[in-house]
């Protein structure tokens, strides 16, 4: 039995909706699949129904961008409860973030000569959470840029001329955030932050998990990090970040993940709920 625990839809920066992810991720066999949308979990209602239908287990989740002595992190908060106030309330606040990072993207953007609207993207994401992947989208359907990587070499990417650097919480902060939510918050791919130096700070604010396994990690780097994990008792996760065709192939399937380590992140969710 293996499992992917982390999957993005177009509530956020995927294509799929939660009912096509669904399906793709029972037609790959899969056991149990989270939904880990940016600054989101809006997904997880359809998400967990669709799941339910095709016989497959779902865990709530969602991702969220923080940073740590100047490093940018993305922490995974696993079977955080989808209606608690205060991380609604914070969320909401990370998506006007978004909202207002696209206006400022397209200006600069105008500034560049080209006459990209807010609009467009604001339509192609129909979404709370856009992103640059949206940008991007808008980017190559007006007709500016042939491809996405184009569009992200030429505007996207950090100080390229229409990057905008995005607020972030401090990683302190957004795992206090998703433990009083009642959920586990989790290290994603640290291969692809190569800030490992940042780990032990992170486990005294109460980390729960390392993203070992993932599209991006090498073996060898899926070995290191299982080594860490096990150094600071952490449990270890995986998944393959699918976010549908935006990036070309759907990357579901790619990752698959022994479900002894969703058996121990369930463990570790219940014991957390009788603290
Ligand atoms: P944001 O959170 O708005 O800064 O956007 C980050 C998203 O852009 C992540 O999902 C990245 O994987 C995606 N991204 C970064 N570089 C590229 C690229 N060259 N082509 C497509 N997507 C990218
Ligand atoms: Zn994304
Ligand atoms: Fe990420
Ligand atoms: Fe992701």
């Amino acid at each position: 039995m293996f499992a992917d625990l982390h999957l993005h839809t177009n509530f956020s920066d995927g294509t799929y909706t939660p009912e096509e992810l669904a399906s793709h991720a029972s037609r790959h066999g899969l056991s149990a699949v989270a939904l880990t949308d940016h600054d989101t979990v809006e997904g997880c209602v359809r998400m967990a129904a669709a799941c339910a239908q095709t016989g497959l287990e779902f865990i709530p989740a969602t991702e969220l961008t923080a940073e740590m002595d100047g490093n940018e992190l993305h922490l995974l908060g696993y079977f955080v409860d989808t209606q608690n106030p205060s991380l609604l309330k914070e969320m909401a606040r990370f998506q006007a973030v978004r909202q207002n990072r696209i206006r400022e993207m397209v200006a600069r953007l105008n500034g560049q000569n080209v006459p990209l609207q807010a609009d467009a993207v604001f339509a192609i994401a129909n979404c709370r959470s856009p992103g640059r992947p949206h940008v991007g989208r808008a980017l190559v359907q007006g007709g500016f840029c042939a491809s996405m990587d184009e569009a992200f070499e030429r505007f996207l990417k950090k100080n390229r001329p229409a990057w905008v650097p995005k607020f972030k919480i401090s990683a302190v902060d957004a795992i206090e955030l998703i433990h009083q939510a009642g959920g586990l918050a989790v290290m994603a791919h640290p291969g692809l932050n190569r800030t490992d130096e940042i780990i032990p700070g992170l486990v005294e604010a109460g980390l729960d998990g390392l993203e070992c396994f993932h599209t991006r990690h090498s073996s060898s780097q899926i070995g290191h990090y299982i080594r860490i994990a096990k150094e600071f008792d952490l449990v270890i996760t995986g998944g393959s970040d699918c976010h549908g065709l935006s990036k070309g192939k759907p990357l579901i399937g790619t990752v698959r993940l022994p479900y002894q380590h969703v058996e121990k992140l369930k463990e570790a969710a219940a014991q957390r709920s009788f603290k």
